[in-house]
């Protein structure tokens, strides 16, 4: 009996590796721009099943990934950014708190002091 040198693909061997490519629907099956060098996603999804190419080479998936990257980058700078103008924040009560004559006492919700100044120290 003849046997295939070449392994034999099932479905669920393209849907992995068109899960690995990020494509999910008809649409983003079938861009087939050719950018990777297999003139459609279905021969890379192929190829990337045969270990023959990876992911990273759809320049498709390479751009999504750099915009979700930068997405995320720039959430983390706003995350920093609103950090910085809370301590700003803080810095400034922290003055204002400091130079009142007046004895300044913070409680949370609880009753706890979270805060005072030096004249509320003395009160305290
Ligand atoms: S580069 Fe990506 S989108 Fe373009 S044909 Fe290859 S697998 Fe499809």
């Amino acid at each position: 009996m003849f046997e295939s040198p070449c392994p034999v693909l099932t479905e669920e061997d393209i849907e992995k590796a068109f899960a690995l490519l990020g494509k999910s629907d008809y649409e983003q099956q079938h861009v087939d721009c050719g950018a990777c060098g297999s003139n459609t996603c279905y021969n890379m999804a192929r190829k990337i099943a045969l270990g023959v190419n990876i992911p990273f080479n759809c320049m498709v998936k390479a751009m999504e990934d750099a915009k979700r990257e930068h997405e995320e980058n720039l959430t983390a700078r706003e995350q920093v950014a609103l950090m910085e103008k809370t301590r700003e924040a803080d810095e400034r009560m922290r003055i204002m708190l400091d130079a009142t004559p007046n004895a300044t006492i913070l409680f949370d919700p609880n009753g706890n002091v979270i805060d005072c100044n030096s004249v509320g120290i003395a009160i305290l």
